[in-house]
C-alpha cells in the first residue's frame, strides 16, 4: 500500500496551481490531486486578467469612433449595454472555467470543489470533511484586494467586485496609482463613467520609469480623467453599495460619488491554511517564505504565484509551477529567473516596460537615455492629442540596452518581442542594425541616433 494518498496535493485551482496539477500528472506520471473552493481559473481568469482585458477592448470602441470621422466613416457612438457586456463576459468566463477543469481531467488528476487546509506537513482537511495525504503539497492560493483600515470602507467596491454590478454608476472615485487602480480609471472612463482618481503620492505607477509614468499620467487627464495626485480618501459615509458615498478628502474638501473603488494593493491568500501550525513560516503581510525553488521552511510544503508576492503575474506563477515540476517529480532543481520580466499596464494608452527604469538604471552605472515623444499617425490625423513614448535606457560600459519603456496603444504586444532582445543582452547597436517597420510607431525604437540625456 502506498505510504500517501497522493504524490501531490495542490491547493488553488489558479494558473499557477493548475499548471503544476497538470505538468505533474500528464508529464511525469505523478498521482495528483487538486483543491479549489471557488472557480477553476483562479484570479486572473475569473476576477483579473482576462475579465479586465475584456473590457479594456469594450472601453476603446468610443476612442474608435471619434477617430472615424476623419477617416471618412459615418460612426455614432451610440448607447453601451453593460449588462450585454457582463452578459458575455461571464459566458466567456464559464467556457474558459470549463477548459480549466477539462484539462486537470484529462490529465488525470482528481478534483476536489473544497476548501483545503494543512493538518500536518503531509495532510490535507478538506472542507468535505475528508483527509487526503500527500507526499508533496503545494500552496498556490493567490491573493485577495485589500481595502485600507478607514472607517465604512466596506462601502466601497474593490476589483473582484466590478465585473458583478448590476449597473456601471455615473462617477466613480477610484484610489490607488497602482497597476489596478490605472487600468480601471481608463476602463470605466471608456465606458461612459465620470472617473475621478485620488492617488496619495507624487505621481502614479510608483517603481515604473518617471517618463513613462508621466507620459500615462497626462494622457489619461487629457482624455477626461480627473487624476489628483498627493490626495487620498480621509473619511467616506453612504448607506449601501451602489447608493451615493459623501466624501472627504484629505485636503478637507467634501465630494458625492456614486461609487467608490478601492484598488489599494492586494495580500496573500495565507490565511487560515494551518501554515504556521505545520511549521511554514510567514513573511510580511502573511506571504509565504520560500527558497529559489519555492520550497517552504517544511521540505514537503511548495508554494508558488502570489501567495509568495515575489513578482505578482500570471505567467511567473505558471513558471514557478513549472519549475516547481521540474524540481520535485524530474529530480532537477530549477531556480525560477524572476529576472527581466516584461510587463504591459493596460492603460490607454499602454505601457509596457521591462527592465530598468531611468531612475534605478542611474543609481546603478553610467547610463544614455534615447527617448522619442511623438503623435502617433493613426489619431493624430484625426486630430486627437494623443502621444506616445519609446525609450531605451542603455549602459555606457556594455551597450546593453538595461531598460525599454514604451507608452502607446498595443504596447503589450510590443514590449513582449522587445523583451526576447533585452532579456538575450541585445546592444543599443544590436537595437541600431534592426531595420525598421514601417510605417510604425515601433520603428522608433531602432531609429533613435543620439541620447537625449547621459547620467
Ligand atoms: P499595487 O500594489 O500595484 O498598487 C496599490 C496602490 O494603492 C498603490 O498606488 C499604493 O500607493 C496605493 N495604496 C496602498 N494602500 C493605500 C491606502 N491605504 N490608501 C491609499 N492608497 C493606497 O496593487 P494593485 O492592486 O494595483 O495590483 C496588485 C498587483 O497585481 C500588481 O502589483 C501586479 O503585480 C498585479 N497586476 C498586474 C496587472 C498587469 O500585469 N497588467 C494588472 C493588475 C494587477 P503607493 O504607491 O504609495 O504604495
Amino acid at each position: 500500500m502506498a505510504e500517501y494518498d497522493y504524490d501531490l496535493f495542490v491547493i488553488g485551482g489558479g494558473s499557477g496551481g493548475v499548471r503544476a496539477a497538470r505538468v505533474a500528472a500528464g508529464d511525469a506520471g505523478a498521482k495528483v490531486a487538486l483543491a479549489e473552493e471557488d472557480r477553476y481559473g483562479g484570479t486572473c481568469v475569473i476576477r483579473g486578467c482576462v475579465p479586465k482585458k475584456l473590457m479594456v477592448f469594450a472601453s476603446e470602441f468610443a476612442d474608435t469612433a471619434a477617430v472615424s470621422a476623419a477617416y471618412g466613416w459615418d460612426i455614432k457612438k451610440g448607447d453601451f449595454s453593460w449588462p450585454t457586456l457582463r452578459g458575455n463576459i461571464e459566458n466567456e468566463l464559464d467556457r474558459l472555467e470549463g477548459i480549466y477543469r477539462r484539462l486537470l481531467k484529462n490529465s488525470g488528476v482528481e478534483s476536489f470543489d473544497a476548501r483545503a487546509r494543512l493538518k500536518d506537513a503531509h495532510t490535507v482537511e478538506l472542507s468535505t470533511g475528508e483527509t487526503k495525504t500527500a507526499k508533496t503539497i503545494l500552496v498556490a492560493t493567490g491573493g485577495r484586494p485589500t481595502r485600507p483600515d478607514i472607517e465604512n470602507a466596506e462601502l466601497g467596491i474593490v476589483s473582484d467586485d466590478i465585473f458583478h454590478l448590476d449597473a456601471l454608476p455615473k462617477s466613480i472615485l477610484v484610489i490607488g496609482g497602482g497597476y489596478i487602480a490605472c487600468e480601471f480609471a481608463c476602463i470605466l472612463h471608456g465606458l461612459g463613467v465620470k472617473v475621478t482618481q485620488y492617488y496619495r503620492g507624487d505621481q502614479i505607477l510608483r517603481g515604473f520609469d518617471d517618463e513613462a509614468r508621466g507620459l500615462v499620467a497626462d494622457q489619461m487627464r487629457e482624455r477626461g480623467i480627473d487624476l489628483q495626485i498627493n490626495t487620498n480618501i480621509a473619511s467616506m459615509n453612504g448607506t449601501k453599495v451602489g447608493k451615493p458615498v459623501n466624501v472627504t478628502d484629505t485636503h478637507g474638501k467634501d465630494h458625492v460619488f456614486d461609487m467608490v473603488f478601492f484598488a489599494t494593493g492586494r495580500a496573500p491568500n495565507s490565511n487560515d491554511l494551518g501554515l504556521e501550525e505545520a511549521g511554514v513560516v510567514l513573511g510580511r503581510g502573511g506571504k509565504v517564505e520560500v527558497d529559489a525553488t519555492s520550497k517552504t521552511a517544511v521540505d514537503s510544503v511548495y508554494a508558488i504565484g502570489d501567495v509568495t508576492d515575489r513578482v505578482n503575474l500570471t505567467p511567473v506563477a505558471i513558471r514557478e509551477g513549472m519549475a516547481f515540476v521540474q524540481t520535485v517529480f524530474h529530480d532537477n532543481p530549477t531556480e525560477v529567473d524572476h529576472d527581466l520580466i516584461p510587463s504591459a499596464i493596460f492603460t490607454q494608452p499602454e505601457m509596457g516596460t521591462v527592465g530598468l527604469s531611468e531612475e534605478d538604471a542611474r543609481a546603478q552605472e553610467p547610463i544614455e537615455v534615447y527617448a522619442t515623444d511623438f503623435k502617433p499617425m493613426r489619431t493624430s490625423f484625426a486630430g486627437q492629442p494623443d502621444r506616445v513614448l519609446m525609450k531605451l535606457v542603455v549602459s555606457k560600459a556594455t551597450r546593453k540596452v538595461l531598460g525599454c519603456h514604451i507608452v502607446a496603444p498595443n504596447a503589450g504586444e510590443m514590449i513582449q518581442l522587445a523583451g526576447i532582445a533585452v532579456k538575450m543582452g541585445a546592444t543599443k547597436e544590436d537595437f541600431d542594425r534592426t531595420v525598421a517597420v514601417h510605417p510604425t510607431m515601433s520603428e522608433e525604437i531602432v531609429t533613435m541616433k543620439t541620447p537625449v540625456r547621459t547620467a
